[in-house]
């Protein structure tokens, strides 16, 4: 039979927004447990991290290990499994894992992050490692000397076709739309000025070449100088993220409708009383997707989870002060 546990606050993910939440929520001396398979979330992927406070760079990676290191030194147990779904259950929530565990919680802090959009084409799944990347920051170093092509029209992905501009040989930057208008004019100047960057607009990459050993080439839609195909090392494909909200629906949590990310107010509350949510699958901090507003909105979902779990105990002691007839 499946296990059930029973804890204050349960926190899905491992990020950065999780650790912040349980190291708050421990000190604040709630019984709490993380749940989530994977370590680190994408700060653990970022490669170096420049603009956290306290640290003038450090490896995505170690900064993670340090925030589980710090929730570990509070005795917060990590149950190695994801969540599937969440049901309202009384004043609580019953959570299920993939592992078929159950948690019973009085308040739930989604902290899952977002899910990177693919391009979907055939063999790009069975090519990931093998060339195909979604993260330029993290492996660009990789492609020294090398021809690389970045997809994507935002800001990251016009950041990452300079950054890879300083490794790689050549790239093509290939984006469907005509203009880049959503990244910052500052970076379309610094792209514009980086000679070994091709700008392949209007097109789209319809098959990705392969041999054995893997990525060797990208088709396009139309052709760019001549040709309607590159030889090329590796692919970056940088066209945005999905807000994990599915579970979140299923609870009938209040979506916003034009990020499609989870809608929280100030305190990190959702509409459904003692769910929270926190980090990157929120609107809670606009455009600024990163580590600190992460670590910062795990932090507010605590207390919260704090301010939801005393009150229930208050009310809870109350009623068996009353049934005790005193
Ligand atoms: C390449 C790259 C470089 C970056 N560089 C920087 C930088 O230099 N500085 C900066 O501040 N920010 C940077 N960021 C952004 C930063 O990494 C994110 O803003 C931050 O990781 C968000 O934290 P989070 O906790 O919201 O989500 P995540 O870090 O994405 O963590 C989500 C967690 O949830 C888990 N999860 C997923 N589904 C489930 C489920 N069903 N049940 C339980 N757990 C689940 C995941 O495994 C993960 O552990 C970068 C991001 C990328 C991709």
């Amino acid at each position: 039979m499946a296990e059930t546990k029973q804890v204050d606050v349960l926190i899905a993910g491992q990020g950065a927004s999780a650790f912040s939440a349980a190291l708050y929520s421990a000190r604040y001396q709630m019984n709490t447990l993380i749940a989530a398979e994977q370590f680190g979330g994408e700060t653990a992927i970022g490669g170096d991290i420049e603009n956290y406070p306290g640290f003038p760079s450090i490896d995505g990676y170690d900064l993670m290990l340090k925030m589980k290191e710090q929730v570990d030194l509070l005795e917060v147990p990590i149950h190695n499994s994801n969540i599937e779904a969440v049901e309202k259950s009384g004043e609580g929530f019953v959570t299920t894992l993939q592992d078929g565990t159950k948690i019973e919680s009085l308040s739930v802090i989604l902290a899952i992050g977002r899910e990177r959009r693919k391009l979907n084409l055939p063999n790009e799944e069975s090519l990931m490692g093998k060339g195909v990347s979604y993260c330029s920051t993290c492996d660009a170093p990789l492609y020294r000397n090398k021809k690389v092509v970045v997809v994507g029209g935002g800001s990251a992905a016009v950041e990452g076709a300079i950054l890879l501009g300083k490794y790689a040989m050549e790239v093509w930057l290939v984006y469907r739309k005509g203009e880049f208008t959503r990244p910052e004019p500052v970076l379309v100047t610094q792209l514009n000025q980086s000679e070994n960057v091709h700008q392949v607009m209007e097109t789209e990459i319809t098959e990705l070449l392969e041999n054995d050993f893997g990525l060797v080439g990208a088709k396009f839609s139309k052709p760019f100088q001549g040709s309607d195909q590159v030889d090329i090392d590796g692919i970056f494909i940088e066209i945005g993220a999905d807000p994990r909200n599915e579970i979140a629906k299923t609870l009938g949590v209040e979506i916003n409708s034009e990020t499609d990310e989870i809608h929280v107010n100030r305190e990190m509350k959702t509409n459904v009383s003692g769910l929270y949510a926190a980090g990157d699958l929120t609107d809670g901090s606009g455009n600024l997707k990163q580590t600190i507003t992460a670590a910062a909105q795990g932090a507010i979902a605590a207390l919260s989870a704090y301010e939801h779990a005393s009150e229930i105990k208050a009310n809870q002691a109350e009623a068996s002060m009353a049934l005790g007839g005193d």
